[in-house]
């Protein structure tokens, strides 16, 4: 019997690539069908691109989905899920496409599978409009870990734009009951670190960020904040910022590029770090769209309610909630306190159960 697809429209909102990676993942963890359209309509070369298609092919194998439309530049889909099977999993881009991308459909549901994975994913780890790794394993995996899960990563080989060639692996043992997440105040900010990461490029380049580091924050950072590769395929910088506070840790992360500045590279970080900074929220801007589809699913097995204080929601954000929405049947509340954000999810276990019968 062919289930009831839930259709998603991929040109909402932001109409990128998260609105399929977000969609694979509630699917998979809450065994419901659906099928987009109007995949990345808003993109400027819309449709299924590698990074894409290896989400799709990974959530696929990883729940023995059953799926139609999956080619390149192919801008429907649709996705049956089946049973989450835990495993080792290797799974690679083919192109600098994000890594960290493709973990954002699959992780999700590995954590709602019956026992510990590992994840190898070869591609890009340091690609523009992605999480870098150090956002991923600084950020977003101590939030997941406190629900009681236990997810870590490594960066085996940093890849950029253009070559790619990098490998993460991430290790997840799940919780067998998640802890409900309630991150409303991040407390005293107890340390402050900038990292530059340096492959193949002159050394000067680094220098002039640590100086716009110095001149826009007042860190003391110096020569030994910079990292140089020496084993990555093609010329790569990254600066990193990290904020560790009492109840949270916060990365902000800009990527170099030909013909980008250094020291424009240094003021997206710093203007980002200052920003959270001038802010009484906990939760910054990206990591604000990366949570919702985790606390959602949490809270749909019976975690209780899950709920983040963040800085002004980017379309992302707003895009990610409707996504939420569609697959849970009910509108996630979204309260605004002056500029900030007080999202939440509740009673979503009290839904019944989706997973389409044989
Ligand atoms: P498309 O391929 O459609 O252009 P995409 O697949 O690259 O889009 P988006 O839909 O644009 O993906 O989503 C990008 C994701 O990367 C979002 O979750 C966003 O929060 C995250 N992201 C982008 N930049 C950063 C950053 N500097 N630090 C952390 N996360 C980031």
């Amino acid at each position: 019997m062919t289930p009831d697809l839930l259709h998603i429209d991929g040109s909402q909102g932001e109409g990128g690539g998260q609105i399929l990676r977000s969609a694979l993942a509630l699917s998979m963890a809450l065994g419901r069908p659906f099928r987009i359209t109007g995949i990345r309509a808003n993109r400027p070369k819309p449709g299924l691109m590698r990074q894409h298609l290896t989400a799709v092919h990974a959530a696929a194998e990883i729940c023995s989905a059953r799926v139609q439309g999956a080619a390149p530049a192919s801008r429907e889909l649709s996705f049956i899920p089946g049973p989450i099977r835990a495993g080792d999993y290797h799974f690679a881009v083919g192109t600098a496409g994000s890594t960290t991308l493709v973990l954002q459909a699959i992780l999700p549901a590995l954590l709602v599978a019956p026992g510990p994975s590992s994840v190898v994913v070869e591609g890009g780890t340091h690609a523009r409009w992605a999480p870098p790794f150090e956002f991923l394993e600084g950020a977003l995996l101590p939030v997941l870990n406190r629900m009681g899960h236990c997810v870590q990563a490594r960066l085996e080989r940093h890849g950029f734009y253009p070559a790619g060639g990098g490998r993460i692996r991430v290790d997840i043992a799940p919780a067998q009951a998640p802890t409900p997440l309630r991150l409303e105040s991040r407390g005293q900010v107890r340390s402050r670190t900038a990292a530059i990461l340096l492959s193949k490029l002159p050394f000067d380049i680094a220098e002039r960020e640590l100086s716009a580091i110095r001149d826009a924050l007042g860190w003391e950072v110096g020569p030994t904040n910079v990292q140089t590769l020496h084993n990555a395929p093609s010329p790569g910088n990254c600066v990193t910022l990290r904020l560790e506070c009492e109840h949270v840790t916060e990365v902000f992360c800009a990527l170099g590029e030909l013909g980008k500045p250094a020291s424009a590279v240094a003021d997206e970080a710093t203007d980002a770090a200052r920003e959270y900074l001038a802010a009484e929220a906990p939760v910054g801007r990206h990591l604000a769209d990366q949570l919702m589809v985790p606390l959602a699913i949490a809270a749909a097995r019976g975690a209780g309610e899950c709920s983040f204080l963040s800085l002004p929601f980017t379309a992302h954000s707003h895009t990610n909630s409707g996504v939420v929405a569609a697959f849970m049947g009910r509108e996630p509340s979204t309260r605004r306190l002056g500029r900030l954000v007080r999202w939440s999810v509740n009673d979503y276990a009290s839904l019944p159960p989706t997973r389409p019968t044989e």
